[in-house]
């Protein structure tokens, strides 16, 4: 039985390709919104993952549907793929095979305006990777024609300490079980050994803050630990599923008791079985200091990602092997891209293998592999053995890692061609369409869409794809008056001192027809209020609180009816949906009039404002629909 499902996940490509050619040629026009071009570079590529950045296309969440197209000929193959809401939007897919290094693929995509009865027929087969939540822990599985296979949980309650031990134990914000595609429990929490280890973590051990030691990683010593905050969003689809969850990393012994120090998102991304037999899953940590002092990471052994294994792996039945061909013998304190780490369960060989993005502080990074005296087996990318490094408030630091679960002992060629697939990844450039609909505002080229008035030219700068308001210089304006619409707009608050309050804090704003404005404000972590950062300004406050940190791009996505006149006389206030960084805040909420400095409501449309308010907020990639 186990054989058929593996078969069947492997064959699973190859069924979803069938599929394609049969309805080659039948598909149906939407909008032409690109055309893309990937270029394999200097590898085969076989089940690789790839996503494309969507800034300057009109693609907006969570109304639009995109679909992707493989030029092939004079053949058009629909192609599965998923977008992602996001600061821009991205576009998600698998590649199949390619042929050869150097390949190149076209495709187009397509703003989808009917999905019609063709897709059904495509997607009726796919796979669908669900991110599945309770009130405990979030569960990512996939669906697929031999059923459902679980990939991960993630921990968001407390699970509590084991029978008899200490509560500095209990923890939350961790994974397990990771399982392997047979479906045998690959990760283990509390072991009598060592009752901190948690699956899947990531905790710093010997650090200052404070003038005070504080250990994250040993929760017995008291000093330190790790807390889900809330979850910032979950994804399903046919190309993945996974989630944003943040994180607390708190002091408990400073001057002033509890302190949270460091603020962490995890990105967990787990990709449908089309890409190869076993499970292929990404992890990001993004963390930053939110104290007012740094936090300064020691040199020590151990701390930062960590795996716990299975106590089924031991001995002669467990296996370490890094990508410099070290094993559990010599490997502790070498340096690596890779290593897997693999052990009997189930009475098979199963295995996982790590990798670190090239793009990861110190990388090739050093890692802790235990010596056989442990016996069982444990791993730790542990960046810190290369020596002290601080995190100074207000800065991220990225830590980028794959993970490979594979059934059997290392493949290397196949696990060299997966490292190639993370650390080099094709290339993708997209020619953007001229819309029929969408009109870009601003594509980061320049202010041909904009006026800063008849007297005065617009004084913000250009950095990059993106503009930043220079103080001083005054608000500017669309040169268009809209009506109707639904838009996209991306934007960033700078980091401010922290004795910089409230309506200071990267204050900017969007009015709508020169008359509402949508406040841009630093409010992150804040309960909402109707002056935030969200509000509809001094009328309504958003339904939550969606803010990310300043320092970080966020969007905005807006549907607006203009209030509607007979004369002069208003007979329907406007209304306005709004998604801040794909969580609705406003759901139709109606304006009673105009906020604060806005122009008076009336029958004529009006521009888009952006406000210039004395704060450095940048903004980039703006589109708007009239509807
Ligand atoms: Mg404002």
């Amino acid at each position: 039985m186990q054989k058929l499902i593996l078969t069947l996940i492997r064959l699973f490509p190859v069924l979803i390709l069938f599929s394609c050619f049969l309805l080659s040629n039948q598909v149906t026009l939407g909008e032409p919104l690109g055309k893309i071009i990937v270029d394999a570079g200097d590898y085969m590529r076989s089940g690789t993952p790839v996503s494309l950045d969507l800034t300057g296309v009109p693609v907006g969440f969570p109304t639009d549907k995109i679909r992707l197209i493989e030029i092939r000929g004079s053949k058009r193959i629909p192609i599965l793929s998923q977008l992602e809401p996001g600061s821009p939007p991205r576009l998600w897919w698998i590649l199949l095979e390619t042929p050869a290094a150097g390949t190149k693929l076209t495709y187009e995509i397509e703003r989808v305006k009917d999905e019609g009865p063709i897709l059904d027929v495509l997607y009726e087969d796919a796979p669908y990777v669900e991110a599945k939540k309770n009130d405990s822990f979030l569960q990512i599985q996939t669906h697929g024609p031999s059923g459902i296979h679980k990939i991960l949980r993630y921990h968001n309650a407390v699970v509590p300490a084991p029978e008899g031990q200490s509560k500095l134990y209990d923890r939350s914000a961790f994974i397990h079980p990771l399982w392997s595609p047979e479906g045998s429990v690959l990760t283990n929490i509390h072991p009598p050994d060592h009752y901190h280890h948690l699956g899947i973590w990531m905790p710093w051990t010997h650090t200052q803050f404070e003038g005070k030691p504080v250990d994250f990683w040993n929760l017995g010593e008291g000093q330190g630990t790790v807390r889900f905050n809330k979850f910032l969003s979950t994804s399903s689809g046919m190309i993945f599923g996974g989630f944003k969850a943040e994180h607390d990393h708190v002091a408990l012994k400073t001057d002033d008791g509890d302190k949270i120090v460091l603020k962490e998102v995890w990105e967990v991304r787990a990709y449908s079985s089309i890409s190869g037999p076993g499970w292929l899953w990404d992890f990001v940590s993004t963390q930053r200091c939110v104290a007012d002092s740094p936090l300064l990471l020691e040199e020590y052994r151990y701390g930062g990602f960590g795996f716990r294994a299975t106590a089924d792996w031991k001995g002669e039945t467990a296996a370490y092997l890094t990508s410099e061909g070290k094993t559990r013998k010599d490997g502790h304190a070498t340096r690596a891209r890779w290593c897997d780490t693999a052990g009997v369960s189930d009475g098979n060989w199963k295995g996982i293998t790590f990798f670190s993005n090239p793009n990861n502080f110190r990388h090739p990074e050093h890692m802790r592999i235990w010596p056989e005296f442990e016996n069982e087996v444990f791993f730790n990318w542990a960046p810190v053995q290369a020596g002290d490094f601080e995190m100074m408030p207000g800065v991220d630091h990225v830590f980028r890692y794959r993970q490979y679960v594979h059934e059997g002992k290392v493949d290397v060629a196949k696990t060299e061609q997966l490292w190639n697939d993370y650390a080099h990844p094709p290339k993708i450039e997209i020619e953007t369409a001229a819309s029929d609909g969408a009109i870009m505002l601003f594509d980061g080229t320049d202010f041909s869409s904009w006026t800063a008035g008849s007297d005065r030219k617009i004084g913000w700068e250009l950095v990059g794809d993106a503009v930043k308001i220079v103080p001083g210089s005054g608000s500017i304006m669309t040169k268009q008056d809209f009506t109707d619409f639904k838009m996209h707009a991306e934007f960033k608050t700078p980091q401010l001192p922290p004795n910089v309050k409230g309506q200071g804090r990267g204050n900017s704003g969007i009015y709508i027809q020169r008359r509402y404005e949508l406040q841009i404000l630093d409010s992150f972590g804040l309960e909402p209020k109707d002056n935030d950062c969200g509000s509809l300004y001094r009328f309504k406050a958003p339904d939550k609180n969606a803010c990310d940190m300043p320092g970080r791009w966020q969007s905005y996505d807006i549907i607006f009816h203009a209030a509607k006149f007979e004369g002069d006389k208003k007979v329907k206030n406007a209304r306005i949906t709004v998604w801040q960084n794909g969580i609705l805040i406003h759901n139709d909420a109606e304006l009673q009039n105009k906020t604060g400095a806005g122009q008076p409501e009336g029958p004529e449309p009006g521009p888009i404002l952006l406000q210039e308010h004395g704060n450095e907020v940048s903004f980039r990639n703006i589109w708007i629909e009239p509807l």
